[in-house]
């Protein structure tokens, strides 16, 4: 027997005029390219929106066109959000750390019609302008006073507004495309994610219901993580909906910038991954204290280190760590700890916070061995991590074949992450397949030693590679940043030792004076592999 309710299509306009009225004079700050700080509320967004989408109409933007932005976290690229996937067009963000090489290949795959980037991008598309497609068009993200000078033809953003009010917003099928991401290319060419409307509004739903303690009326939430990558991992829809207020960071993300910003306007939420955290925390150590207002930080992307989320919460600032992945729209899990997991001593609490945490609505996990087979949520059994819902890619954009490798006859996508699942339903990632050393037929987890590694007081970042051995395969090498007093290589092996089997240790430590960084602001294990493959061990 069927239900007899009404079924409307998800769109994901509506969160943003939902958001208009009942939450409208809520707030979107935004530290600009310009150098300002611009303030809109969210039905000042809507209204913009809305003449925005007259715009694109006027260019010519059809249903199913792909727009591309290549834009900092502000106000004017969450419009482009909304009023290209609100024509019925698909919004394609274009990540500014790509190498030149691979943002020519994805723009070329997308088939993108018309590129809206901020000032700071002109000379990257300047400089590989004549082999891009002939027929893309640019808009200039900025008034015509701020407009740079350039040799793209291209209008300025504030020019193609057409009008506030409202716009008669089209209704289409719930599945129709709506954004676009491809992720960073580090195995083979870029594939992309292609989300549709259905799966944002869910997404945007099971963070807000997810993430309470951040996304909330009284909150207000800073995403450093991009705008331009995995929807900045879904808060420019989960904010409105949930009516937390944004603070866009813009182009400045060093501690300083960051720390001016959330202190003047009292960000309670900010997310981002932990290399930015590290930058944070070491302004706050310099001006001895948080940013006024600074109660909740959500930290993803890559593994939280135990010393982060110790001084995170020593200071009263509530840890949230997070997994996910492009293809999952992106969020996975979340680490808040409901009681009477709140209750426990901190150092337990800590414990579990190093986990990344639970899964949210709406995610099925697994974790199979090598044959496919499901392994025990013991807290021990590791295995590659699958994963099955409604915000998950069912394929890649014109890839069948990628998509065929990495989803099953049963739906289930295969992460390429190895993680033990315990009785109560944590994560833990253990490694990236492709980052776990093989040492004598064993795994060696270089998650865990990093984690051990940063908790020495000298040690600002780390990474354990695997280098190739004759006799064991591979074996861990560490390479770590001590921006003061360098400790020997014995002193940081002795200090590890007593939480690995010997054989767990990295043989040799290479000093740096920085770590190699992914387009996601992730430490780049590809680079350092290349740099330190030819490393000569000492004996293991
Ligand atoms: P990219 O590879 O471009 O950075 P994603 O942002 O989609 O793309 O990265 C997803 C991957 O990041 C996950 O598969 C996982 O390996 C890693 N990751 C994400 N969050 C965490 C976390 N909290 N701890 C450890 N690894 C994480």
């Amino acid at each position: 027997m069927q239900g007899q309710m009404m079924t409307r299509p998800l769109s994901i306009i509506d969160i943003l005029t939902f958001a208009r009225d009942a939450f409208g004079g809520t707030e979107i700050v935004s530290a600009r390219v310009e150098g300002d700080i611009h303030r809109q509320t969210y039905a000042e967004t809507h209204a913009r929106v809305a003449g925005l989408a007259r715009g694109l109409v006027k260019l010519g933007v059809a249903p199913g066109d792909r727009i591309a932005t290549l834009a900092w976290n502000g106000h004017r690229h969450l419009e482009l959000y909304y009023a290209i996937s609100g024509i019925g067009a698909v919004c394609h963000t274009l990540n500014p750390r790509l190498p030149a090489d691979q943002m020519r290949y994805i723009i070329d795959h997308a088939e993108d019609e018309i590129l809206f980037l901020d000032p700071t991008f002109v000379p990257l598309i300047e400089n590989i302008r004549d082999q891009l497609p002939g027929s893309l068009r640019f808009v200039i993200m900025a008034g015509a006073d701020n407009l740079p000078e350039n040799s793209l033809n291209a209008p300025a953003y504030e020019d193609i507004l057409e009008g506030g009010g409202d716009f008669d917003w089209p209704e289409f099928d719930e599945n129709t495309a709506s954004g676009l991401c491809y992720t960073s290319g580090t195995t083979g060419v870029p594939k992309g994610t292609l989300y549709s409307h259905r799966s944002t509004v869910l997404h945007a739903m099971m963070a807000g219901v997810s993430f309470q303690n951040c996304l909330n009326p009284r909150s207000k939430v800073l995403p450093v993580v991009p705008l331009f990558h995995v929807n900045a991992w879904g808060l420019p829809h989960a904010a409105p909906l949930t009516g937390a207020g944004i603070v866009f960071p813009g182009p400045n993300l060093d501690g300083a910038s960051l720390w001016n910003l959330m202190d003047s306007e009292k960000v309670w939420s900010a997310w981002g991954v932990p290399t930015v955290w590290t930058n944070l925390l070491a302004e706050i150590r310099k001006r001895g204290g948080k940013p006024a207002g600074f109660g909740d930080v959500v930290i993803g992307g890559s593994a939280a280190p135990r010393g982060m989320i110790e001084e995170f919460e020593n200071m009263g600032v509530s840890v949230c760590h997070a997994w996910g992945m492009t293809e999952m729209s992106p969020i996975g899990t979340q680490g808040a700890l409901p009681p009477p997991l709140a209750d426990l001593p901190l150092s337990e609490r800590i414990d579990l916070k190093v986990k990344q945490g639970r899964r949210t609505f709406g995610v099925e996990m697994k974790i199979v061995d090598g044959d496919g087979n499901g392994l025990p949520h013991d807290g021990v059994s590791a295995g590659e991590l699958h994963v099955r819902g409604n915000c998950v890619a069912s394929g890649y954009f014109r890839n069948p074949e990628a998509g065929e490798k990495a989803i099953d006859a049963e739906g289930w996508f295969a992460t390429g992450d190895i993680a033990s699942i315990d009785d109560r339903g944590f994560l833990a990632i253990a490694d990236r397949a492709k980052d776990m050393i093989k040492s004598g037929g064993e795994w060696i987890s270089s998650l865990e030693i990093e984690d051990a590694v940063l908790a020495h007081p000298s040690i600002a970042q780390c990474a354990v590679i695997a280098v190739p051995h004759e006799k064991w395969g591979e074996r861990p090498l560490l390479v770590a940043v001590c921006p003061g007093d360098r400790p020997s290589k014995r002193e940081i092996i002795d200090f590890i030792a007593p939480k690995f089997a010997k054989w767990q240790l990295p043989d040799d430590v290479v000093f740096a004076d920085e770590l190699p960084l992914t387009a996601t602001g992730k430490v780049s294990k590809l680079t350092l592999r290349r740099v330190h493959g030819g490393h000569v061990q000492p004996d293991a």
